[in-house]
């Protein structure tokens, strides 16, 4: 049975011909109705995927850390603009503010901003953010222009659109998502692929010229490769595993790996790393952070705790796949803590 938006797109397509990858990304993630960020909160154990933050409070306590140390060695602006890209459930953004809440003045300056599309989400985020002050965006365009930024995204960049390029006799072409016998189909069906995203590049290319007119940071992190390469990376996740990319369109998470060497293309202010996720944290002092928290700990509490940081730096799971990547720009070279 094809879902409603599977419906929706095959229509659409029989109408106006095939669409690129990228394109098909934004409707099964964005369509206003069906779109499976638009309808569900697809996160933690019983939902399809976990990210870093929902994994342990350590991740955002390190990034919060992080964020208060950027924000003095730019001199503690009595002001900022404190912006987090696609915050899931706001777990995120709740740790970071816990984690800083003894650093004085970092509260009463940051001015929390949230860049949301999901109204699901929106909704998780006001509960998990009930304690301050927060403003929703729909597009970067309305963040304000009239302070410094610190800027953090945790898998929000592989939620942007990319595209396929692929090698055939004729030369190279774009992949396209197309219609044969009622069913979606990639065409052409096979050949060398390259990716593009036109999207994540812009978009960091954006938040780049807003560090340099306001001054300021932004740290992404995400699942992705140091290095241009060549391959298909799309990929589908449903109920924690891997799903066929044309199926379960809206039900299913759709990334495909970020190419951070993409992201430094074009960039003219201070970029650190990319470097990899256990690399950061352990930089951060997260193994100290545990210890800390070990002491606290009783039974159950012990085992996830120990789960959590193996999860989020060993080099095998999360802490070797996922790669950061911070920009910095000031009236002084600023040096993050990480890389
Ligand atoms: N950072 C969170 C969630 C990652 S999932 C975590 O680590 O748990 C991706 C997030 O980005 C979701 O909140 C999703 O709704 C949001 N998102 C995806 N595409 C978006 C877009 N184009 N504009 C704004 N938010 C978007």
């Amino acid at each position: 049975m094809p879902s409603p938006l599977e419906k929706i797109i095959i229509e659409q397509i029989e109408a106006e011909g095939p669409m690129s990858v990228g394109a098909f990304m934004a409707m099964a993630l964005g369509h206003p109705e069906h779109g499976y960020y638009m309808k569900q909160d697809p996160f933690g154990r019983a939902g399809d995927f976990v990210t870093a933050p929902e994994v342990s409070q350590m991740f955002g306590e390190m990034i919060g850390v992080w964020a208060a140390d950027i924000w003095m060695q730019m001199g503690a602006p009595a002001r900022f603009v404190f912006l987090e890209c696609g915050p899931g459930r706001g777990t995120l953004m709740a740790d970071m503010m816990r984690a800083t809440k003894n650093v004085a003045g970092f509260h009463d300056a940051a001015e929390i901003h949230l860049l949301e599309m999901s109204p699901v989400l929106k909704a998780k985020q006001e509960e998990a953010l009930s304690g301050f002050d927060v403003v929703w965006h729909e597009s970067m365009m309305r963040v304000p222009y009239d302070a410094p930024v610190i800027v953090i995204g945790n898998e929000f960049l592989d939620a942007l659109p990319f595209h396929q390029m692929i090698k055939t006799d004729e030369g190279e072409v774009e992949r396209m998502v197309s219609v044969h016998e009622g069913k979606l189909v990639f065409v052409p069906a096979r050949g060398d692929i390259t990716e593009v995203s036109r999207e994540r590049e812009g978009f960091v290319s954006n938040v780049c010229a807003r560090i340099k007119a306001q001054s300021g940071a932004a740290l992404f992190i995400d699942y992705g490769h140091k290095k241009s390469g060549v391959g298909d990376t799309f990929q589908a996740i449903k109920g924690h595993e891997y799903v066929d990319v044309l199926s379960h369109v809206g039900d299913a998470d759709l990334t495909s790996h970020v190419d951070f060497e993409a992201l430094k293309r074009g960039v003219d202010i201070d970029v650190h790393g990319a470097v990899t996720q256990g690399t950061f944290l352990t930089a951060l002092g997260i193994a100290a952070r545990a210890m800390v928290l070990a002491q606290k700990a009783e039974g159950q509490q012990m085992e996830t705790l120990e789960k959590g940081l193996h999860r989020l730096v060993d080099s095998g799971e999360m802490g070797g796949l996922f790669k950061v990547i911070g920009f910095t720009h000031h009236d002084k070279p600023l040096k993050p803590h990480g890389f």
